[in-house]
């Protein structure tokens, strides 16, 4: 027998979950972010849900070439664009957009037409609209967009910006504020569509954002992007991977003892702990503090002493049943029908949903199910 951890990809909460957003940004095309491996659920794994999507977003032109392979005709787009100029190439191969945030991809971009005058692109002009990762500064915008304009193998120009705080509030105000005014001010006088909201701001502005295209990721795959303001019931999401184990060993301990390496848990009366079959190497993070939540048996217990490579501890006193067998549910949905948002348990080492979804190393093995 294989060690019993497994991941749990849940299409119907995919289903769920792009429904919602939907819902949430009507009359607005919803692409699903898919970058990193569809944030570790796998590509291949969640296409058969997404493909009801409007596009795809991700990065890596491997992943666009696997979403090609799976038959995809529709648009995908690069949201870091291309790193090269040959990756023009593959571009225009694959049909993929992408977006232009600095002035060399423009560079290739000009030299790609002088060799290859048949070939058209869409893009996405990015606008650094305060996040200071990607994007021209608005000084320069309008005149990048007329030399954009200007490419004869430019088809169309999308404006595109990425908020940094949609999930709360920056310097005291909505944290869309700032940067949707000015994106407004800037593409407004400019032909194009424009693409401006990841989840959290569709979730919590859309009703007074104007866009054409949103780029939907966390919360397809069901965890919430301002947590914990607002957790995946307020939001109702569901989450669409569950990691789930078995307690592999129990011991009865003594006031006292303790647990695991460095004997940072002490026991302070007799108690009854079950050994899981999940360590750090399966992605759970070591950091994660005593106190982490987790399901046995389908009810909400706790993690106790330091995480180790293949194994974790729970603390079995509200399950007195739990035997060799149980099932531990470290995040998602038990079999038994209970839930523990992974952001929940992301708190628990001062972390986010999105990198403990894209954590789950390739030691587990993943199951799909309708
Ligand atoms: C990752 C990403 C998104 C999706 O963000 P979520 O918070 O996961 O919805 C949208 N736009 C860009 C540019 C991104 O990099």
């Amino acid at each position: 027998m294989p060690r019993p951890i497994r991941a749990v990809v849940h299409l119907d909460a995919l289903q769920h979950n792009l429904n919602i957003a939907k819902a949430s940004a009507p009359n607005t095309e919803v692409f699903a972010v898919v970058k990193a491996n569809a944030y570790g659920h796998g590509i291949e794994r969640v296409y058969p849900v997404f493909q009801s999507a409007d596009g795809f977003a991700l990065l890596d032109l491997a992943e666009a070439e696997r979403l090609r392979a799976l038959g995809w005709k529709g648009k995908i787009i690069l949201l870091e664009g291309v790193f090269t100029a040959e990756d023009l190439e593959i571009c225009a191969n694959l049909n993929l957009c992408f977006s232009l945030h600095s002035q060399h991809q423009i560079e290739w971009l000009e030299q790609f037409q002088q060799i290859n005058p048949d070939t058209k692109f869409d893009v996405y002009l990015k606008l650094n609209s305060g996040m200071n990762r990607l994007g021209f500064q608005a000084y320069e915008y309008a005149d990048i967009f007329k030399q954009v304009q200007a490419l004869e193998n430019v088809r169309s120009i999308t404006h595109m910006t990425h908020f940094s705080d949609a999930d709360g509030q920056r310097f005291g105000q909505e944290g869309i504020d700032y940067q949707y005014s000015l994106f407004k001010k800037i593409t407004q006088p400019l032909a194009g569509q424009t693409s401006v909201s990841n989840s959290a701001a569709i979730l919590r502005h859309h009703s007074h954002i104007q866009s054409d295209i949103v780029r939907s990721g966390i919360m397809l795959y069901g965890s919430s992007p301002d947590y914990p303001t607002h957790s995946i019931q307020d939001w109702n999401l569901k989450p669409s991977m569950s990691l789930r184990s078995e307690i592999i060993a129990i011991q009865d301990i003594q006031a006292g003892q303790s647990v695991g390496y460095g004997s940072n848990f002490v026991a302070e009366q007799v108690m009854r702990i079950g050994v899981v079959a999940c360590g750090y190497a399966d992605g759970y993070q070591r950091i994660s503090q005593t106190g982490t939540p987790v399901l046995v048996d389908g009810i909400r217990t706790e993690t106790i002493g330091r995480v180790s490579m293949d194994m974790l501890t729970v603390d079995l006193t509200a399950v007195p049943q739990a035997k060799v067998g149980s099932e531990v549910v470290l995040c998602g949905k038990s079999s038994h029908g209970t839930v523990l948002p992974i952001d929940e348990v992301a708190a628990g080492s001062g972390t986010v949903g999105y990198e403990l979804m894209c954590g789950i190393t390739a030691r587990v093995p993943v199951q799909v199910e309708s």
